[in-house]
């Protein structure tokens, strides 16, 4: 491995790959990609449901899918790699009038930033996603440039291409150490050696936590991890008359419940959020969890009732105290982080390699990243002058 890199990435999911991948296009090719596992892509970027949506409720992060979503719609000529980008559209649906007034100002929002989203009812909703049982739904909203794509392609094509231009990309190596010395980060230390280094880019998802530790002097990175499921439903052929479906790759998301789904292959792909689940590193699959999910599935989608379930996993959504990420400098020189994107980071991995590129660099992002900023959970105490991270 390198004794010394301009930069080191720690996390080969998509955010490190996408960092490693832009930092390549501006030039900065003495870069290594450290990863512990044997293979890139295996958190949570290997466990996610591929959704790519314009349809969020702040500036920051809609400027993030409009930017992300033009490079995934031109990905195999700009990076060089297939993503089945299949752009059928996200599909809301809302059940509370309260849920209705939170999104007649997303949608205002999204409109005035030159996203064109519908509004629908319930006759527009099934015909969009035919199968769909809509009692009870107001209102739905529709945007058809969202959709599904790979995220291990995106991943892979990063990293394939930030590799071609001369970046090193280290698997099997995990980082166990960040060096800092003078206020400054030094290097880092990792199961195969050290590497010296003036740059250090924490990508390392739910456990960016832990990577920010290692800075010490108090940085606290704050990421925890979160239990999330997903299961895929094969449909049964024998039955009659067939179930219905939709043929498209739609994501259709119920907002209240949180279950969603979106066709994968010949099956179903869905999933839901529990309300119960602590945090955790813990990915092994919960299937006293499924009866749960099952219920709330069948009213919205009835197919499901006669399909058998052909496999789950489990991975880690990568919470930040408000739902959004950390992307910029944290703690000393040279420290920087792109995580906590509360899953939905796998969408919005191009833009915001992108930018972290640019702010190493130097270049300006032409990006407001107050937001995202680690500062916006960081609180003074009056009484002692202590600084801590809510
Ligand atoms: C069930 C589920 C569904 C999801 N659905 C969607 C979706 O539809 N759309 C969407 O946009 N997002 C979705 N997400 C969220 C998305 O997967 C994540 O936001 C995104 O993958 C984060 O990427 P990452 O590169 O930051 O993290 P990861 O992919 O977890 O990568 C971090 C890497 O760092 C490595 N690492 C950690 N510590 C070290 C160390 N000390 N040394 C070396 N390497 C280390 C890990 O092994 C890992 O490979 C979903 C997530 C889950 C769990």
């Amino acid at each position: 491995m390198k004794p010394t890199a301009d930069v080191v990435v720690v996390g080969g999911g998509c955010m490190g790959a996408s960092v490693a991948y832009h930092l390549s296009r501006r030039g900065v090719t003495d870069v290594v990609l450290v990863e512990r596992e044997k293979m890139l892509g295996t958190g949570s970027t290997g466990r996610n449901a591929g959704g790519v949506r314009h349809q969020f409720s702040n500036e920051a992060n809609i400027r993030l899918s409009i930017e992300s979503i033009r490079l995934l719609e031109h990905f195999a000529d700009e990076v060089g790699h297939l993503i089945d980008f299949h752009q059928d559209g996200y599909l809301f649906l809302l059940s509370l009038p309260n849920s209705v007034e939170t999104f007649r100002r997303n949608v205002e929002l999204q409109r005035r930033l030159g996203v064109d989203v519908e509004w629908l009812d319930e006759n527009g909703a099934q015909r969009l996603a035919p199968g769909l049982d809509t009692t009870g739904v107001a209102a739905a909203t529709f945007c058809s440039r969202d959709g599904i794509a790979d995220p291990n392609g995106v991943t892979m094509g990063f990293a394939k291409a930030a590799q071609s231009a001369g970046v090193a990309v280290e698997r099997g190596v995990e980082v166990t150490g960040i060096l800092v010395s003078d206020g400054r980060v030094a290097g880092v230390e990792t199961s195969r050696g050290a590497i010296e280094t003036r740059t250090v880019v924490n990508a390392a998802g739910p456990w960016a936590g832990t990577v920010g530790k290692m800075v010490g002097a108090g940085v606290d990175v704050p990421v925890r991890p979160v239990r999330r499921h997903i299961f895929i439903a094969a449909m049964d052929a024998t039955v009659q008359p067939a179930p219905v479906v939709p043929s498209s790759h739609i994501m259709v998301i119920d907002f209240e419940s949180t279950f969603y789904f979106h066709r994968e292959g010949a099956g179903i792909l869905f999933g839901m959020g529990d309300p119960g689940e602590t945090s955790t590193f813990d990915t092994t699959v919960q299937w006293d969890f499924l009866p749960q999910v099952i219920d709330v599935a069948v009213n919205r989608l009835p197919a499901l009732a006669s399909a058998s379930i052909s496999h789950a996993w489990a991975g880690l959504y990568e919470m930040t105290p408000d739902g959004n990420p950390i992307i910029g400098r944290t703690g000393p020189e040279g420290c920087y982080t792109i995580a906590g994107f509360s899953g939905h980071g796998f969408q919005h991995s191009p833009a915001a390699g992108r930018i972290l590129a640019d702010v190493i660099v130097g270049h300006d992002p032409q990006f407001d990243l107050t937001p995202f900023s680690l500062e916006r959970f960081v609180v003074s105490s009056a009484s002692s002058g202590e600084r801590y991270v809510i």
